[in-house]
């Protein structure tokens, strides 16, 4: 099919498709059949202003909504889509990959930070101290931004957003959503969906496209805060140059996620909970478990427990009830190949190699079986880098404080598990070690949404991590007021900095 042929994912603004001036357009593929289905175009800069000016626009009308009205909305918001998800999640896994039972999880997880968001009133309440001086009352109130972009990975195209959108309206800024150009349908689904819950034209907004749109998000006045999340480098850049134009961001970015087995654990409960979290999602998750340490002598029954488990999973087309999907691209399951070559060269054991994969699905789709590999040591490329696919390498370890050292040393932060019986051993790991999300006996420690997401280290730049108590700090800001009312006769100067009397 000729690209000029495909439906063309476009903008959204002012609660309206918008299809853009720019030229440019990247193709989207259905990563279970390689079909390139869809073209989403890429915004320049002029249509970035566009899409930035309606939010501009809308901001001060909806900052003056009352609390009932706007949570009336985003109730109705949730309402929608807890009808309608399953439409969510087919969108997700046509243009994701991932099976169609992790797609709807996603939209759940999501949905959970809407229903978060519809306690703000609570959320937003100020103190207010009567008497602080003689007839002097004191209160505060939290306030919001401005327009706020948001600006996603292509892993969890519904999830991810909704960390941060939620709360962000709720607390009466404007949105505009800047989705990763792999997979942008979902975010026009979530737009319309928003426009039916009767959401005000430009309070949320969808400006397809890449580096151009993210600059212009980073760089106009209009913009006052920035939730990033997606790869460590383009975390960097994002926060040094918001930051830099005086905004306020939050920029998660990338992970190696260690689960440590103790002699102690339960090694078929251990085994299960490596291969959920290892290739669930093809490993395509922030939270995956990339690096299993295995501690003394459990370590070849632990690999042999992971690999029985490994070779019984399905791979193949999310819509079909399989385990695994694809990965999302051609490119991005050649460079995940790419490690296991290497990893192979290296010295390590391949135990199950995902490269020669039998999957129930399209020739042409981006397949890549779940992939174990033992004897991996620190110093190879598939422990070093982050390599977001199946591949599960085990490391071992001969105690527990070598297993610690390993994780504190590696320069990600995100999440972390132990496997264990022994409550002491873990109460010092939850203690000790220096990541931001840790399980224990629990592999992908996602923070409920009235908790906070956020890994240490390299895994975030910023101070706020994503939801809960802290997304609310984030998309508000903080206002005093010390105020006085007398009668006008009991004035009188009195040049002294003002103290409490
Ligand atoms: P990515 O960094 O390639 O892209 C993320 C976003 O940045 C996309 O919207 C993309 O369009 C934009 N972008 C890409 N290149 C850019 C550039 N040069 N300048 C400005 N913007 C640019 O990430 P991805 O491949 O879409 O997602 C996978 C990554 O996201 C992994 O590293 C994963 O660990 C990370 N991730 C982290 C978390 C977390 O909570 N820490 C959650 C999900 C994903």
């Amino acid at each position: 099919m000729a690209t000029s042929d495909l439906t063309r994912v476009g903008h959204w603004v002012d609660n309206k498709a918008f299809p853009g001036n720019g030229g440019r357009v990247a193709e989207v593929t259905n990563p279970a059949t390689g079909a390139v289905t869809r073209e989403v175009a890429l915004a320049d800069a002029a249509d970035s202003r566009t899409v930035i000016e309606a939010a501009a626009t809308a901001f001060p009308a909806w900052r003056d909504t009352s609390l009932a009205k706007r949570v009336a909305i985003v109730f109705r918001f949730r309402e929608l889509l807890n009808q309608r998800k399953d439409e969510l999640a087919e969108i997700i896994t046509n243009e994701h990959g991932k099976v169609l039972s992790d797609a709807l999880g996603e939209v759940t997880r999501g949905q959970e930070v809407v229903e978060f968001a519809c306690g703000i009133p609570h959320l937003l309440k100020g103190g207010f101290s009567e008497n602080a001086s003689t007839e002097v009352d004191v209160h505060s109130a939290r306030q919001p931004l401005g327009v706020v972009g948001i600006i996603a990975p292509f892993n969890f195209p519904a999830m991810v957003p909704m960390w941060f959108f939620p709360i962000a309206i709720a607390a009466g800024n404007t949105v505009v959503l800047k989705p990763s150009e792999k997979d942008p349908s979902a975010a026009l689904w979530l737009a319309e969906l928003w426009a039916e819950a009767g959401l005000p034209a430009g309070v949320f907004n969808v400006l397809q496209g890449d580096k151009v749109a993210v600059d212009e998000l980073l760089s106009h006045r209009s913009v006052k805060a920035v939730s990033f999340v997606g790869s460590t480098p383009i975390a960097q850049y994002v926060y040094a140059t918001g930051t830099a134009n005086g905004k306020r961001v939050q920029a998660l970015g990338g992970a190696k996620n260690h689960a440590v087995v103790l002699p102690d654990a339960d090694l078929d409960l251990a085994a299960d909970a490596m291969v959920n979290a290892g290739f669930g999602s093809a490993g395509e998750r922030c939270m995956a478990i990339s690096a299993v340490v295995a501690v003394g002598a459990v370590a070849d029954e632990l690999v042999e427990k992971i690999a029985e488990r490994a070779r019984g999973i399905r791979t193949g087309d999310g819509t079909r009830g399989c385990d695994m999907g694809p990965l999302v691209t051609a490119a991005h399951r050649d460079r995940v190949a790419s490690y296991i070559d290497r990893a192979e060269q290296d010295g390590a054991s391949l135990v199950v190699d995902g490269r020669r994969v039998g999957a129930d699905g399209g020739p042409d789709g981006f397949w890549l079986g779940p992939t174990l590999i033992d004897h991996v040591t620190t110093d190879m490329s598939c422990y070093r880098d982050e390599i977001f696919g199946p591949v599960l390498s085990v490391l071992r370890a001969d105690s527990y404080d070598e297993a610690l050292e390993l994780i504190n040393t590696n320069p990600y932060g995100n999440g972390t598990a132990i496997f264990t019986n022994d409550g002491g051993a873990a109460r010092r790991f939850q203690n000790e070690v220096e990541v931001g999300m840790v399980g224990i006996n629990v592999p992908i420690p996602v923070p409920m949404a009235y908790y906070s997401f956020g890994g240490w280290k390299s895994s975030l730049f910023g101070d706020t991590h994503a939801h809960g108590t802290e997304g609310v700090h984030f998309f508000t800001r903080g206002k005093v007021v010390t105020s006085r009312w007398r009668a006008p006769s009991q004035g009188g100067l009195n040049l002294g900095f003002p103290q409490t009397a």
